[in-house]
C-alpha cells in the first residue's frame, strides 16, 4: 500500500515538529560539504541557530552556478563509498552539476515516487510504459523504481522510437504511460496514422505529464486523444527528480510533499514571500536527503500555491503548474512574454496541430516574432480564403494574449521539427 494516510494528511503542527527534526540533521550534513562550510564560515552563520522553516532567510539561496561552481565534490555530504549512484544535468552548457545518491536516499525516492503514483491511482496491476529517456536524466529511472516500488509491472521503453512504443502499447495492453506532454500529442498524431484510435485500440488510462511546461489546453488535449485522465508530475534532478510534486484525482495543484522538502514561493526579484495566488519562485531546500544536502535552491520555475485545503485530504502545500521558468521570459519590442502564454492560446484554437514554434529574430534594428503553427490535416484541403481567416484569427487571438503582432505562419502536420527529449519552442537568432 502506497497511500501513507499518517504522513500525507499530517497536521500542521505535527508537520512543523517533523520538518524541524529534519531540518536540524540537514543543516549537520550540509556543515560536512566544502560548499557550505564555506558559506556558513563567511556569511557567519551558525547553522544550529537555524531552527524553523522562517529561520531560512539567514541563508543565502543556493543557484544552479553555484552547483557547477561545487563540481565535483563541492556539495557531498558522505564519504564517497557510501555513494551508490549520481545523476548529472546534460552538460551541454556549461559544467554539469551533480547529484549523489545513497542507497537510503534512493529508497526514500522510490518511496516518494511510488506516494506519487498511488495518488493517481496506480496499483500493483497496472502495467507501466516508461517513455522517458534512461539514463543521467533523472526522469527515466527515477519513476522506473517508483513504480517497481509499487509493484507495477514496469516496461523500461525509454524515449522515442513511436513504431516500437505503438507496439508495446497494443501487446502489452499498457495501461499506464510516462510521457512528455509536447511527445504525447505527437504520438497520438502517429497512432492515428497508421490507421488506430488511441481512445479505443488501446488500454491507457492513467497519463503522467512531466518534465516539461504544458498548459492545461494541452493537458485537455492529451486526454481527449487517449480517453484518459492525464497528471501533471514535477521535479527537478537537483530535487531528486521526478516525485517532487504531483497532481492528485482533483487535478487542481500539485501536492509538493512536504516532509521531503521545505518549500518557499518568493518574488524572483526580491525573494520577499509570495501570497496564495501570486505567481513567483520556487525554492527548495531538502530534508530527506543524506548524500547531497542542498539548501534553498532556487528553482527558476515560477507558481503559486493555493490556500484552500484541498478535497482530498492531503495537507502537503499545493502549487499549481508550473507557468514557465524565469529564464524562460524574453522581451520583445519591450512587452515580457512567457513561451507559455502563447501555449495556452494556440492549444485553445481547435484546428491548431500538435507543433508549433517560436522564431526571434532581428531585421534593421527591429525585433520580429514569426510562430509556426502546425494545423490539422484536413484545412489544407480547404481553399485558401478560408486558411487565410484562420490565420487572422490565429494571430488575433496572440495579439490580445501577447499585446504584440507575431507573423503566424500556418504549415503541415509534421513540418516542425521534433526532439526525442524535451521540446524546442523558442529560437531566439536576436542573441546568435
Ligand atoms: P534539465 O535541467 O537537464 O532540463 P531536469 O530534469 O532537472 O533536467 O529539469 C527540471 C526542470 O524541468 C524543472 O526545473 C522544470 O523547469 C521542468 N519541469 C519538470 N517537470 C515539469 C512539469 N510537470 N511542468 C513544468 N515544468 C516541468
Ligand atoms: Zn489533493
Amino acid at each position: 500500500m502506497y497511500w501513507e494516510k499518517e504522513i500525507e494528511t499530517i497536521s500542521p503542527e505535527e508537520l512543523k515538529t517533523l520538518q524541524q527534526e529534519r531540518l536540524k540533521l540537514t543543516l549537520q550534513r550540509a556543515a560536512q560539504t566544502p560548499f557550505y562550510r564555506k558559506l556558513f564560515a563567511q556569511a557567519k552563520i551558525k547553522p544550529e541557530l537555524i531552527k524553523t522553516k522562517e529561520d531560512l532567510q539567514f541563508i543565502p539561496p543556493t543557484t544552479k552556478e553555484d552547483l557547477r561552481s561545487g563540481f565535483p565534490f563541492g556539495f557531498l555530504s558522505v564519504p564517497l563509498t557510501e555513494v551508490v549512484r549520481l545523476h548529472s544535468s546534460s552538460g551541454t552548457t556549461g559544467t554539469p552539476t551533480v547529484i549523489y545518491h545513497t542507497a537510503s536516499d534512493l529508497a526514500r525516492w522510490s518511496n516518494q515516487v511510488a506516494r506519487s503514483l498511488f495518488t493517481v491511482g496506480v496499483r500493483k496491476n497496472d502495467i507501466f510504459q516508461n517513455m522517458m529517456s534512461y539514463g543521467l536524466f533523472t526522469g527515466g529511472l527515477g519513476m522506473h523504481y517508483g513504480a517497481e516500488r509499487l509493484g507495477a509491472m514496469t516496461i523500461p521503453i525509454g524515449a522515442g522510437n513511436s513504431k516500437r512504443q505503438i507496439w508495446f502499447l497494443k501487446h502489452f495492453k499498457s495501461t499506464v504511460i510516462h510521457i512528455i506532454p509536447s511527445y504525447a500529442l505527437l504520438l497520438s498524431n502517429l497512432i492515428k496514422s497508421e490507421g488506430l484510435d488511441p481512445k479505443t485500440d488501446f488500454n491507457v488510462n492513467i497519463i503522467l505529464l512531466g518534465a516539461e511546461p504544458h498548459s492545461e489546453g494541452t493537458r485537455k488535449r492529451v486526454e481527449q486523444a487517449f480517453g484518459a485522465k492525464a497528471y501533471n508530475s514535477y521535479g527537478l534532478s537537483e530535487m531528486n527528480g521526478p516525485g517532487v510534486a504531483f497532481e492528485c484525482g482533483y487535478q487542481t495543484g500539485m501536492h509538493l510533499w512536504e516532509d521531503y522538502y521545505l518549500v518557499e514561493i518568493v518574488n524572483p526579484k526580491i525573494l520577499t514571500p509570495c501570497q496564495p495566488g501570486e505567481l513567483g519562485e520556487i525554492i527548495l531546500t531538502t530534508i530527506n536527503r543524506e548524500a547531497t544536502p542542498i539548501l534553498r535552491y532556487r528553482t527558476k520555475d515560477l507558481a503559486f500555491y493555493y490556500q484552500e485545503p484541498c478535497p482530498c485530504g492531503r495537507t502537503h502545500l499545493r502549487i499549481s503548474r508550473i507557468q514557465g521558468r524565469a529564464d524562460d521570459m524574453f522581451i520583445f519590442r519591450g512587452v515580457n512574454i512567457f513561451p507559455n502564454q502563447i501555449e495556452t492560446v494556440l492549444m485553445n484554437i481547435p484546428e491548431v496541430g500538435a507543433n508549433y514554434r517560436i522564431i526571434l529574430s532581428r531585421e534593421d534594428y527591429r525585433d520580429i516574432m514569426r510562430i509556426e503553427v502546425e494545423i490539422k490535416p484536413e484545412l489544407f484541403a480547404g481553399e485558401l480564403p478560408k486558411l487565410e481567416r484562420l490565420r487572422e484569427r490565429i494571430t488575433n487571438e496572440l495579439r490580445a494574449e501577447i499585446l504584440v503582432t507575431p507573423q503566424v505562419v500556418l504549415v503541415e502536420p509534421g513540418t516542425l521539427p521534433t526532439q526525442e527529449g524535451k521540446a524546442i519552442r523558442l529560437i531566439d537568432k536576436r542573441k546568435l
